[in-house]
C-alpha cells in the first residue's frame, strides 16, 4: 500500500474545479461563510497519488465540527455506487488560513480509520484571487503516526503538482469566483437533485463566445457520443464475460485491448481540450464527460483482471 508521506502528489484540473466551486457556493452567496467537506478519489501507485476526482458531500455552519456518521455514509455510498476509490477528504477554512488544526488531526483520524493512507486537504477559498500563491491558498496534510490520532505530529505533503499549465489554472479560478458570484454554474453535493444543472449547463455553453462557444458545443456533444459508443462496447464485453457461453477468449482479450487503447486516446484528446479551452463553463461540461470515462476506464481494468485470473484457472486445470 502506498504511504500518502512519501511520493508525489497529483491533482487534476477537473478535481481541483469541484472542490473550488463547493467552497465558492456556500461562500459567496452567503452572508456566513460556511464550512465545506468532500471526497477525492483517484488512484495511487507506489510512487504517486493522483486525485482524479472530487464528490461534494456537505456543508455546515459549525465550522471544524467531528465528521460525524451521516458524512460517513454518504461517502460510502458514493463509493460503491460509481466504483471509486478514495484518496481523501477536503473541508475549507473560510477566511481562515488552510492550518491543520487540532480538531482537523482528530477528523482526520477518523478518515484514516475507515480509509487508510488518505490525505487531507485545507483550502481558504477566499483567498483565490487575491494573489496569495495557489500553494498557500490549499495545503495537504495527513497524520505522521496515524496510531498517536489526534495527538499525531502532522506532516505537511509538499510535492503538489496540477496537472494542468499553472497559470491557466490561477485564470480560470478567478474567473469561476465571478462566475459563481452570478450562481452560474451551480454545483451540487451527493444526493442532491440534479435536474437544474443540466439543461442550465448545456444552454450556458450554447451561448458561450461566438466561435469558441461553438466550436466547444461541438467537442463537447462529439466527445459525450464518442464517451457512450465506448460504454457500450464496455457492455458488450461484460455480457460476453458474464454468459460465457462460447467466450472466444482471443477475441475478447483482443476487443479488451482496443478496447483500452481508445480510451486512453480519448482521455488524452479530453484532457487536451480542457487545458486549452479558455471557457470555464465548456471546461466544467468537458470534466463531466472525462469523470465518466475515467469511471469505465477502472471498469474495463477490473474486467481485465478477471479476465485474466480466469484465464489462469482454465490454464491450470489443463
Ligand atoms: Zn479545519
Amino acid at each position: 500500500m502506498h504511504n500518502p508521506q512519501h511520493g508525489k502528489l497529483v491533482f487534476s484540473y477537473c478535481s481541483l474545479m469541484d472542490i473550488i466551486r463547493h467552497t465558492l457556493r456556500f461562500t459567496v452567496h452567503v452572508k456566513e461563510s460556511l464550512e465545506v467537506r468532500g471526497v477525492l478519489t483517484g488512484t495511487r501507485d507506489s510512487e504517486r497519488i493522483k486525485v482524479l476526482g472530487a464528490m461534494p458531500i456537505s456543508h455546515t455552519d459549525e465550522l471544524e465540527s467531528p465528521l460525524d456518521e451521516e458524512f460517513f455514509e454518504k461517502v460510502e455510498k458514493y463509493q460503491n455506487k460509481n466504483d471509486v476509490e478514495i484518496m481523501g477528504w477536503y473541508h475549507s477554512h473560510p477566511n481562515r488560513s488552510p492550518s491543520f488544526t487540532q480538531k482537523d488531526r482528530l477528523n482526520h483520524h477518523a478518515f484514516l480509520s475507515r480509509f487508510p493512507d488518505t490525505i487531507a486537504l485545507i483550502i481558504d477559498p477566499l483567498m483565490i484571487g487575491t494573489g496569495v500563491p495557489f500553494t498557500h491558498l490549499m495545503r495537504v496534510f495527513t497524520l505522521s503516526y496515524p496510531e498517536m490520532g489526534g495527538k499525531s505530529p502532522a506532516m505537511e505533503l509538499d510535492k503538489i503538482k496540477v496537472r494542468a499549465e499553472f497559470g491557466g489554472v490561477v485564470k480560470s479560478l478567478v474567473e469561476m469566483v465571478e462566475l459563481s458570484k452570478r450562481r452560474q454554474p451551480p454545483i451540487l453535493e451527493f444526493g442532491e437533485d440534479s435536474d437544474i444543472t443540466k439543461t442550465r449547463r448545456v444552454k450556458k455553453v450554447e451561448n458561450g463566445r461566438q466561435g469558441e462557444g461553438s466550436s466547444n458545443l461541438k467537442a463537447i456533444e462529439s466527445f459525450s457520443s464518442m464517451v457512450l459508443k465506448e460504454k457500450v462496447q464496455l457492455a458488450r464485453i461484460k455480457k460476453g464475460m458474464d454468459s460465457r457461453k462460447g467466450l472466444d477468449v482471443t477475441r475478447l482479450t483482443k476487443e479488451m485491448r482496443t478496447l483500452k487503447i481508445s480510451q486512453i486516446s480519448l482521455s488524452e484528446k479530453i484532457d487536451h481540450r480542457i487545458h486549452r479551452t479558455t471557457d470555464v463553463q465548456a471546461k466544467i461540461a468537458l470534466c463531466r464527460i472525462r469523470d465518466s470515462l475515467t469511471r469505465d476506464m477502472r471498469r474495463l481494468e477490473a474486467l481485465i483482471d478477471e479476465q485474466y485470473i480466469s484465464t489462469l484457472a482454465e490454464l491450470t486445470r489443463m
